[in-house]
């Protein structure tokens, strides 16, 4: 059995916050670079030059990369051989996030209900997703969602019979209609099977894999690959003024789900790709 004090997992929750928001995924910023030799775009090389710059421009400053510090949320990978001490695993997080977001300036966006909406002030609570693996292993896994591209994700019971042209049809047509609104180049994670709620948290685990890794089933790559190439000649290009960057990487994430049912979910991340992870 090993033992993991949460005061732990409280310092280094509060360090991850503060650190992605100040840099961004640097694989991300790579595509970037490398997307503006190949941008036919004036406007969306110069958009592409300004992320980038953006990005230095935070990471040198220490200061958040964007206006938006994101909702927390947090994959927690947790060995069945681990025992926590201290008190709960799920309040040390959150304050984790409390310390995070005040020690780092970092705006507090969350609302304590959805109807009420009053400001939490410390962008607490957290979205947490458990998940029991075998072993003594407790990894953290931690993204600051922006809203903007969180809003323009969507979730869909397909028809089976819809198959992989309906899948390749259905993101095709939703990152059209969603234009510069999630601030691309975006990422788009998508979760294809189980249930519906299933599939909207591996679309967002999706978001977690190193940028661009494809699946390893090699019909799955093959789809993602597919949704790259027609969702770059939708022409939304970056933040949705025409060009040929829309998205810089399709990542599909599958469950086993009912023979009569293709639920799919699109998870949309933007180029504010702030995410870290950490093993104990
Ligand atoms: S969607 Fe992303 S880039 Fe756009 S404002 Fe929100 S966090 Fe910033």
């Amino acid at each position: 059995m090993r033992v993991i004090d949460v005061a732990e997992v409280t310092a280094k929750i509060r360090d991850m916050a503060i650190e992605s928001n100040y840099n961004v995924d640097p694989e991300y910023l790579a595509q970037i670079e490398s997307a503006k030799a190949s941008e036919s775009s004036p406007l969306g090389r110069n958009i592409l030059n300004q992320i980038t710059e953006n990005a230095e421009l935070a990471s040198a400053e220490r200061v958040p990369y964007c206006q938006d510090t994101g909702l927390s949320v947090v994959f927690a990978d947790v060995g069945q051989d681990v025992h926590f001490t201290g008190g709960s695993l799920e309040s040390a997080i959150n304050e984790g996030v409390r310390q995070g977001y005040r020690d780092g300036y970092l705006r507090g966006s969350v609302v304590n209900d959805p109807l009420r909406r009053e400001n939490t002030k410390d962008n607490t609570p957290a979205v947490i997703h458990y998940r029991v693996v075998p072993g003594d292993h407790f990894v953290l896994y931690f993204a600051a969602k922006g809203t903007g591209s969180e809003n323009m994700s969507m979730a869909r019971m397909l028809k089976p019979s819809d198959g992989r042209e309906g899948i390749l049809r259905t993101v095709v047509e939703h990152v059209f209609e969603s234009g510069g609104n999630p601030c691309p180049p975006i990422l788009l994670g998508i979760g294809l099977g189980g249930s519906i709620e299933k599939a909207a948290q591996i679309a967002k685990w999706s978001l977690f894999r190193p940028l661009g890794r494809p699946n390893p089933d090699l019909l799955v790559a093959d789809l993602e690959q597919d949704i790259l190439k027609a969702v770059n000649r939708t022409g939304v290009g970056p933040m949705g003024m025409g060009g040929d960057t829309t998205c810089v990487a399709v990542h599909i994430e599958t469950y086993p789900c009912h023979i009569g049912a293709l639920p799919i979910c699109i998870n949309v991340e933007c180029h504010a790709h702030r995410h870290a992870e950490l093993e104990f």
